[in-house]
């Protein structure tokens, strides 16, 4: 059992980490009631998708100008279309190019009381050479250190908000037990089913699922992922990336990941028709 408590939380301090701390509040003030609301839940229906980056916060540009905020958003709206299409509420922490402060993604995506939340970003690294897409999921320890740098850079885009938390920080203990909860094992399954219709579907290497520690994922009372759709620094994804083509095969993976991801949602609560787990086709 997650221990959240209020002791916990004045005494994680607020040196910049008031955001995160007021998110974190709101989670664990939210808890109690998301738990005993868990014997009733209703069918899989409400996505949120996050389009990083916006605005002032343009996020990775390629060596021929592909901008990552633009890039991601054309994908988000490509995505949210087809779930739409397939009967599910929709909703995006923003549908143009603004900012959007971390608070806002977090509580948009908690007012919505969605069931799954997608952040959507492309990566960028100091080499040329890295490419491909991957999908995290949250931790407080990097998977690797390819996955730390990742979540270091997308942090930075919240500022002080994306302070990098130490372990012997108070605050870290309650992300640990957030990291315990079960959403964790719901961002894992949909990872690994994104990953899949990602690696059937697109021209892309895969990367595989990672863990790392996303301050997006960190506030959200639901099951989350953040993807990287593949690297601007490299000029074979660049290329791949700028195809609308290339874009509506990434989103079509992912709405097919999602659909996958319902149906067990709503099989794991015994709501529905037959049982569709396992997604290694
Ligand atoms: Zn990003």
């Amino acid at each position: 059992m997650p221990r959240w408590g209020s002791t916990k939380l004045e005494g994680a301090g607020s040196q910049g980490v008031v955001v995160l701390l007021l998110a974190l509040a709101s989670a664990a003030a939210a808890f109690s009631t998301a738990t005993a609301e868990s014997g009733r839940r209703d069918r899989f229906d409400a996505v949120v998708i996050d389009a990083g980056h916006g605005g002032k916060d343009e996020g990775a540009t390629s060596p021929r100008g592909l901008v990552e905020k633009e890039l991601v958003l054309d994908v988000t709206q490509r995505l949210a279309r087809r779930l739409r299409e397939g009967k599910l509420r929709v909703v995006l922490t923003r549908d143009d190019d603004v900012f959007v402060p971390l608070e806002s993604r977090t509580s948009l995506a908690n007012d919505a009381r969605g069931d799954l939340f997608i952040s959507i970003h492309a990566n960028s690294a100091r080499n040329a050479k890295p490419r491909g897409i991957e999908t995290f999921f949250v931790s407080l320890e990097a998977s690797d250190e390819s996955a730390r740098q990742v979540a270091e850079r997308e942090n930075q885009a919240f500022g002080a908000d994306g302070v990098v938390l130490s372990l012997h920080d108070p605050l870290a203990a309650i992300l640990g037990d957030m990291a315990e909860s079960e959403h964790v094992a719901e961002s894992d399954a949909f990872a690994r089913l994104a990953q899949t219709e990602l690696r059937n579907a697109i021209e892309l290497p895969s990367r595989g699922v990672k863990q790392a520690p996303f301050v997006v994922l960190m506030g959200v009372r639901m099951p989350a992922t953040l993807i990287e759709i593949g690297f601007l620094s490299n000029s074979e994804d660049e290329r791949i990336l700028r195809t609308g083509q290339h874009r509506e095969r990434i989103a079509e993976a992912l709405a097919e990941a999602v659909f996958r991801y319902g149906e067990r949602y709503d099989a794991l609560r015994g709501i529905g028709g037959e049982l569709s787990l396992g997604s290694t086709r």
